[in-house]
């Protein structure tokens, strides 16, 4: 990636300084006059501006090359937003983990709060408050403290020789004896000091917001990539990540000869929901069948997704065909007992479902087909059941 014009002229202008200081160097390598102790001081404190300016201009274009990076990325960003009409403000309220959104007003109330204490792990993990207890624990205290500590230094006026580097101390103390010496190179010896100030300060700046770049660029891509992988309206896997999901525990039973099976599920007369209380509400429905499968007691490795309009598959692997008809039946049981709730209006809606089994050689395709079957014959057989492949 090519660096901004602002940061070519910046560059050329700190290698322009860098000559300087090599004539400088050439001028006191014959220290004529000049305190021979100083000298030395001089061409070490020298030596050191010269490696600062290299590694300032360094810093600078990486950090150039973040911010340009960083533009690109919320700008794909914003597009895909766009297309996630539904989930307007998808770039904070989906949680990384619990894939829940949160809308209530206490949620944003905690979030803020949460922002003002822990900003970097929200904004790089994209955890919600629930799950960042959870999964960061004792970090989220760290940093709460890190932060708390950053906060106070700010707050209390630190006296300026603490906020100092070593380097402009010692320049300091040079500078000092040099005037009192009245030595020949006192001006140049002063006017490097000053420089050197300048340049430390200039990269303690461009650090720290390089920092920040790199920071929201791991923001940005974990949401995109988070985006790339969910279901606008459930906020489940979508199919493409489902499948891939699938190909990858596919690859795993194959090679341990292990077992795992497939569950489809469809809703049963999704049609006259709609008809009856609204597409709208038909949507709410999809979102509650998706708390179902959270709240169904499903093990950690067990993934499933939306992969058609009414349609959901769900993998367990480690599990036969008797172990997924129970969790099928699990699922079956809790949802006709679920309530959606929509506006003022409160129903019920059940599904069918198949169950397969891998067998050695099964493809996706070939294993999604057999529980798609399955779950044909359990509408066949009047709906809201459970039935496994033949
Ligand atoms: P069956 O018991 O045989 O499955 O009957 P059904 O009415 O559910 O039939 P079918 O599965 O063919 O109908 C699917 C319906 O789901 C059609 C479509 O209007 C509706 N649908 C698909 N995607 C969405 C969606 O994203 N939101 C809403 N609200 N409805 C959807
Ligand atoms: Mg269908
Ligand atoms: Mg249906």
């Amino acid at each position: 990636m090519e660096c901004s014009r602002a940061v070519k002229k910046t560059v050329k202008r700190h290698l322009a300084e860098d000559a300087t200081l090599k004539k400088a160097l050439q001028i006191i390598s014959d220290p004529a006059g000049a305190e021979v102790d100083l000298v030395v001081e001089y061409r070490e404190l020298a030596e050191r501006y010269r490696k600062l300016n290299r590694k300032l201009y360094k810093t600078l274009v990486i950090s150039d090359l973040y911010q340009l990076e960083s533009k690109q990325l919320a700008c794909k960003l914003e597009e895909t937003l766009q297309n996630y009409q539904k989930l307007k403000d998808v770039a904070l309220p989906i949680c990384m983990v619990c894939h829940k959104i949160h809308t209530t007003n206490d949620y944003w109330e905690r979030l803020e709060d949460y922002f003002a204490k822990n900003a970097d792990i929200m904004f790089s993990h994209g955890i919600c408050p629930d799950c960042i207890k959870v999964t960061y624990g004792k970090l989220g205290e760290k940093v709460l403290e890190k932060q708390r500590y950053a906060a106070e230094i700010k707050n209390h006026a630190v006296p300026k020789e603490h906020q100092e580097d070593e380097a402009l101390k010692e320049m300091r103390q040079l500078v000092e004896r040099a005037v009192r010496s009245e030595n020949p190179l006192t001006t140049d010896i002063q006017k490097i000091a000053k420089n050197h100030a300048k340049l430390l300060r200039r990269f303690d700046k461009i650090v720290s917001l390089g920092d920040s770049y790199q920071s929201q660029l791991r923001d940005f891509n974990l949401r995109l990539e988070l985006m790339a992988h969910t279901d606008p309206l459930t906020t489940c896997n979508n199919r493409g990540y489902f499948m891939e999901l699938l190909g990858i525990e596919l690859e795993r039973s194959r090679r341990y000869e292990r077992k795992f099976s497939a569950l489809m599920l469809d809703i049963d007369h999704f049609k006259s929901v709609n008809d009856t209380h609204g597409h709208a509400a038909g949507d709410e429905a999809l979102r509650t069948l998706t708390s179902v499968f959270r709240e169904s007691g499903l093990r950690k490795s067990d993934f499933f997704g939306r992969i058609g309009g009414e349609e959901f598959a769900l993998v367990l692997p480690e599990t036969d065909l008797s172990g997924a008809v129970d969790v099928a039946e699990r699922v079956r049981c809790n949802l006709e007992k679920t309530a959606v709730t929509f506006a003022n209006c409160q129903f019920f809606i059940t599904a069918s479902i198949g169950v397969s089994v891998y067998q050695n050689n099964d493809s996706a395709e070939t294993l999604l087909q057999r529980a798609d079957k399955a779950m044909y014959a359990a509408k066949e057989t009047g709906r809201n059941r459970v039935c496994r492949e033949s």
